[in-house]
């Protein structure tokens, strides 16, 4: 078949991998200049499938109003909110009922762990290197904290993923490099789990898809859909629509306003964060691999000769305009563990992005009810993590195989209203 992707951050790119790889002829549509441009830019990187779960969780709703007004919030409300983001949190508060959740989060997971499984089996095949580095540790500053993270403990466990709960002494050999001026409670240690640059990750499939007759046209804005005859494609500038068999819709945040075209209504909205990264001063007072500040919800990432600290979910507001109280946090929580670890003085790199969530956790593969158009869209806060294994079902889905995992909780009718 003939398929467009729209979008070339690491879902589109991807989800166009695997299609070509099943014999598809694909163009990729990209409005920026390269890929990886958007969110999937500079995020904390981190891939650890068994605290991939759904922001809508029973305790959440009051988790939040605990954090709206501390100094260092990991939450923050940008009023006012529009129209569309109060039905969003009104929806993401219905979906926080433990039924729910609980459902949800087995979709989540067993996406999480597969696609985990498929980025492996792609980095061998392709010998990718990536800045790839394995362990996690969170960090929990006091017994309070300690004890928070026990639910999530217990999600870990049911999931079979292997973890030790650990002493500052334990924590300290693995990552030797933590302040020793900065007292704290305790750690936990995910040995599998691991961080990766998922910008340069998504390059170097650019350039596999490529290689196999993917085409991708960059500069190149999507207009409109439609789905009569075929599928076809309005683009900025062209006087003429282009004609496909398919499209993929794996435009990110924007995918609202194209298949707004299309009369389908996507409940997704802007979670911003925040990442600042900076070169390495000294390698041994830098991070091994990624680390999780769990009052905070700040990770820090070890990426090559660099330390990416990234953190804060801000709804509402504006992507051009960056909270400086954000950024103050990052630079705090680096500060508290690894001072010293970068150069902050020059090059560094703050950067604001968008995650594209959906009010109930799993993002959307498959069918969007109209015939020839795809969705692989909404992976909120994990889209690094889910991606390999969402391009993958979206590529069996399309192709009329059963993919490995079951596909319904994935589905747009969820959402409907
Ligand atoms: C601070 C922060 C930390 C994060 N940390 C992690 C993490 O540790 N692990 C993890 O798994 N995830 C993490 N995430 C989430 C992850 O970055 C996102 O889920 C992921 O990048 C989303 O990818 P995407 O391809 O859907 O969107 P994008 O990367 O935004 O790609 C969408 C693409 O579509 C293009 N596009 C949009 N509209 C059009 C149009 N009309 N025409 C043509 N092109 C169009 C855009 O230009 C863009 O390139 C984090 C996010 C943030 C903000």
């Amino acid at each position: 078949m003939k398929i467009a992707v729209i979008g070339a951050g690491i879902i589109g790119v991807t989800t166009a991998y695997e299609l070509a790889k099943d014999g598809h002829e694909v163009t990729v549509l990209e409005r920026r200049s390269a890929a990886a441009e958007e969110t999937s830019f500079a995020n904390a990187g981190i891939v650890a499938p068994g605290y991939v779960t759904p922001w809508a969780a029973p305790g959440m709703p009051a988790k939040v109003m605990g954090h709206l007004f501390s100094r260092h919030a990991a939450v923050k409300l940008s009023l006012p909110l529009s129209k569309r983001e109060l039905a969003w949190i009104w929806r993401w508060y219905r979906a926080c009922r433990l039924e729910t959740y609980l459902t949800n989060r087995s979709h989540l997971q067993k996406l999480a762990f597969y696609s985990r499984t498929r980025l492996h089996a792609l980095t061998t095949d392709l010998q990718l290197d990536y800045e790839r580095s394995e362990g996690y540790l969170v960090l929990l500053r006091s017994e309070k904290d300690s004890q928070g993270v026990q639910p999530g403990l217990q999600v870990l466990r049911e999931a079979e993923v292997q973890f030790k709960e650990i002493n500052p002494e334990q924590a300290r050999k693995i990552e030797p490099a933590l302040n020793p001026d900065t007292p704290f409670f305790g750690a936990i240690h995910l040995p599998e789990d691991e961080v990766g640059n998922c910008r340069q990750f998504a390059l170097l499939i650019k350039n596999e898809a490529q290689n196999i007759g993917v085409k991708f046209e960059f500069n190149t804005v999507v207009t409109g859909l439609s789905a009569t005859e075929g599928v076809s494609i309005g683009i900025l500038n062209e006087r003429n629509a282009r004609s496909f068999d398919a499209a993929v819709v794996c435009a990110g945040l924007d995918s609202t306003s194209l298949l707004h075209t299309l009369r389908l209504n996507i409940p997704l909205v802007a979670v911003h964060g925040y990442s600042v990264t900076a070169n390495i001063r000294e390698a041994l007072d830098a991070p091994r691999s990624a680390v999780m500040d769990e009052r905070y919800k700040v990770a820090i990432s070890r990426l090559g000769q660099r330390v990416r600290v990234a953190g804060s979910a801000e709804i509402g507001g504006n992507i051009n305009h960056k909270n400086k109280r954000a950024l103050v946090t990052l630079y705090k929580v680096l500060q508290d563990w690894f001072p010293g670890a970068a150069h902050l003085s020059n090059g560094v790199q703050e950067w604001k992005g968008a995650r594209p969530m959906l009010p109930d956790g799993p993002p959307i593969l498959g069918k969007s009810g109209l015939k020839g158009i795809w969705l692989n869209l909404g992976h909120g806060s994990s889209g690094w993590a889910l991606s390999c294994g969402s391009a993958r079902v979206v590529a069996d889905q399309i192709g009329g195989k059963s993919p490995a995992i079951d596909d319904a909780g994935f589905s747009v009718d969820r959402l409907r209203t």
